[in-house]
């Protein structure tokens, strides 16, 4: 009996990074080459693959789909059933189906290597256009209004397609097939130079040239970029960086630099392979780098510390202005101080003219506000030090899905939010410091932009414990049914469990600067046993009083006298953290912690850093909170040294850890002449010999074998990778932050994964 060969037919959904990353062109060209028909398209933030053909071709393109995949995009799953054949003669990108389901928006993507061949190629007809694109780079995240992705609901809507771009488009042979942000210098944005009274002093290349001249003669000129203005100034120039800072009314914080090219990083700066694939990785992230010596770099860069941060050009318009400068720029946030960065044309000129001398504008609206992120390698571990640009917004799973949509509106420093649904967190690219008004209205703008992307109304807010907090008030004010409040440290290690998918308990070490305990003290060096459902305290550092409350993370003399106190008043030991101290500050302070005014008790690793830098001569007042602490790892570097006592001693049923002695000793060494940098190195190898034996007493006391490191202080490279390491030599297993960074962008997270838990359980 003769048999037809009958087609059999397959509906594939794809789930993970798989819009806006050249996906559906890319199976397109997939199917065309397995000799498939049918159609893709996408629905909501998935794709979706209809394909018929015979059998083995079907299984040749399901292997392909995932060895192949365009190198930006993340395929999570792949959910393949059978289907009836419906005689498809050929294979078509479909309109794309809006549905009410998870939404990924993709990450902004740094320009690819074709489209900076194109740029620089004068026989290309898209040679020197500043906003050259293709599916595989260019904006996402920062200039899409809705979802699916499509270019009616990003900011390229303003720019109708020529008839050539509209060609290539609509070839699926082409790089450009289904491009969303396609442009031409014919069809695409324009740029232009503005003097201070916002005239149009040039435009197109001679604009880009005219900005390059100014720079080059020291000017500060903004920069309308991606998710943002940038101050932009000659790197190498020290006045125009030190003018920069004094406008800028940032005097010490550490400044970017961007260069063109991999060639021009490694001139100025140490780079290793992992920095290097870091450096040029589609999110392009700043990445902290060991400067060469004799670098041209302005010393006025980052004063005091042994790292830079260094980024390579994302956009066209990088490429072309560097090109032009033929020098590194420091390329920093566009706003005063720690105000959020601006983005609009008219917010950029009224908040930032004071600020510069010049504008390199663009007309191409930046729908959120996204800073550049920055990442430390710190081998084998990659510290995400601000999570934004190229990383935000895709989505974190969470152990558990919370039954309903919440909201958790992070901590108080380094604010993220996270938006929570269907087993998904959206943590917000980072905001800033929750603690004046600019940044709370940024808070509110990127929270309503974000819950009408993703389409998540909240019934849930989750807020941290501390009562008088900005980002309390803001839960408290959203009205929704219930507000969940979880511990900041708790917090911190939930994140790092929960990325990890670890819903047991573990030993937690939460070590940070300052977060609000159960107890109303500040918190910032805790060890807590905790799963998701709750914590509890067993260990902690004795606690010190903190004369003056907020103002000793500023000052670490204040701290010291805190410490002292408690060594017994007066102490030798002591004597180098105040110098250049009026003896009659110093005694007011003692006076406060005596009668107990303002000066609240702190169990704090920052301010043990800050008190160690303030006893051995190295810094009494800090320009930003942490400075202290990096300067010592900069002075320890990797010098080995043995550790210093720091006993731990056991009360209330809890072990604390005593650094009196530690720093009595600090103090000792530095009046007895030992060099300053091995006394660092000591300082830092006793806080991980402490650690260690902390985390490793508890975990045989409860029968765990898992530890977490979290909290800001896990910055420290030389803290993250010795304590992990020794831990591990110990045989107990190690989770350190890795999708979000330890510092407190990572809280909004955890209380996220906290209250999910919570509610799944109810
Ligand atoms: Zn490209
Ligand atoms: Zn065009
Ligand atoms: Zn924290």
């Amino acid at each position: 009996m003769p048999t037809t060969p009958t087609l059999d037919a397959r509906h594939l959904t794809v789930t993970g990074v798989v819009q806006g990353v050249g996906f559906r062109p890319f199976v397109h060209r997939l199917a065309t080459r397995f000799g498939l028909t049918g159609w893709v398209r996408n629905v909501a933030g998935t794709v979706e693959i209809r394909l018929e053909g015979p059998d083995d071709q079907l299984d040749a393109f399901d292997a392909a789909l995932r060895a192949e995949a365009p190198s930006v995009s993340r395929i999570d799953a792949v959910w393949s059933v059978d289907a009836e054949s419906e005689g498809a003669t050929t294979f078509t990108i479909a309109e794309s189906e809006d549905a009410d389901t998870l939404r990924p928006v993709p990450p902004d993507l740094a320009i690819c290597e074709e489209c900076e061949r194109e740029l620089f190629d004068a026989a290309d007809r898209r040679y020197r256009h500043p906003f050259i694109t293709c599916t595989n780079c260019g904006p996402r995240y920062t200039v899409i209004d809705a979802l699916p992705y499509d270019r009616e609901r990003t900011s390229m809507k303003a720019f109708a397609l020529c008839p050539r771009c509209a060609a290539e488009y609509a070839a699926p042979d082409d790089r450009r097939f289904h491009a969303e942000t396609v442009a031409c210098p014919d069809c695409g944005p324009r740029v232009w130079f503005e003097g201070g009274g916002a005239d149009r002093v040039a435009e197109g290349d001679s604009a880009v040239r005219m900005a390059a001249t100014a720079l080059r003669m020291g000017a500060v000129v903004g920069v309308r970029g991606l998710g943002g203005f940038h101050l932009a100034v000659d790197a190498t120039n020290d006045a125009a960086v030190r003018r920069l800072r004094a406008r800028k009314q940032r005097d010490a914080k550490p400044l970017a630099v961007m260069v063109r090219t991999l060639d021009d990083a490694r001139a100025v700066a140490r780079i290793d392979e992992r920095e290097a694939a870091v450096l040029t990785s589609s999110a392009r992230p700043i990445v902290l780098l060991t400067p060469r010596d004799g670098t041209p770099l302005a010393s006025a860069l980052a004063p005091g510390l042994d790292r830079i941060g260094l980024l390579l050009a994302y956009t066209p318009l990088h490429h072309l202005l560097l090109a032009a400068v033929g020098r590194p720029l420091v390329m920093t946030s566009g706003n005063l101080s720690e105000e959020p960065i601006a983005i609009g044309l008219e917010e950029g000129r009224a908040r930032l003219r004071p600020l510069v001398d010049a504008f390199l504008m663009h007309d191409r609206d930046i729908v959120s506000r996204c800073d550049d992120s920055v990442v430390r390698i710190a081998k084998p571990h990659e510290i995400l030090m601000r999570r934004a640009r190229g990383y935000a917004p895709v989505p974190i799973a969470l152990p558990v899905a919370s039954p309903e949509p919440l909201v958790a509106v992070g901590a108080q420093l380094k604010n993220t939010f996270a938006l929570a649904r269907d087993g998904q967190a959206f943590v917000s690219p980072h905001i800033g410091d929750l603690d004046e008004l600019a940044a709370l209205e940024h808070w509110q703008e990127a929270y309503t932009r974000y819950r009408a992307l993703f389409r998540v109304a909240p019934t849930f807010a989750v807020r941290d414990l501390h009562p008088g907090y900005l980002s309390t008030r803001v839960a408290e004010e959203l009205g929704l049914r219930r507000v969940i409040a979880v511990q900041h440290h708790h917090a911190h290690v939930a994140a790092v469990a929960a990325e990890h998918g670890v819903t047991t308990p573990v030993v937690g070490l939460a070590f940070d600067g300052t977060g609000y305990g159960d107890d109303g003290n500040v918190w910032g060096a805790e060890a807590l046993i905790s799963d998701l459902s709750g914590y509890r305290r067993v260990g902690q550092m004795r606690y010190v009083p903190l004369p003056g409350g907020d103002a000793a993370a500023r000052e670490p003399w204040r701290v010291a006298v805190g410490f002292e106190t408690l060594a017994g008043w007066p102490s030798e030991a002591f004597g180098l953290a105040y110098y250049g101290v009026p003896t009659s500050m110093r005694e007011g302070a003692h006076q406060q912690v005596l009668k107990g005014v303002n000066a609240p008790m702190a169990s704090s690793l920052g301010r043990l850093f800050d008190a160690a830098a303030a006893v051995l001569g190295v810094r009494r007042h800090a320009s930003f909170e942490g400075q202290a602490a990096m300067e010592l790892e900069a002075l320890a570097g990797d010098l080995p040294a043995a550790p210093l006592p720091f006993p731990t001693y056991e009360q209330d049923n809890r072990l604390h850890l005593d650094p009196v002695p530690l720093l009595q000793a600090l103090g000792e060494g530095r009046r007895h002449g030992v060099d300053v940098a091995l006394l660092a190195a000591r300082f830092h190898e006793s806080v991980v010999e402490a650690a260690v034996d902390l985390a490793r007493l508890i975990a045989g006391s409860f029968a765990l074998d898992t530890v977490v490191l979290s909290g800001g202080a896990f910055q420290n490279a030389r803290l993250l990778t010795r304590i992990a390491r020794r831990l591990a030599e110990a045989r107990l297993r190690v989770l350190v932050p890795h999708l979000l960074g330890p510092n407190d962008g990572a809280i909004s997270y955890g209380q996220a994964a906290v209250a999910s838990w919570i509610l799944s359980r109810e």
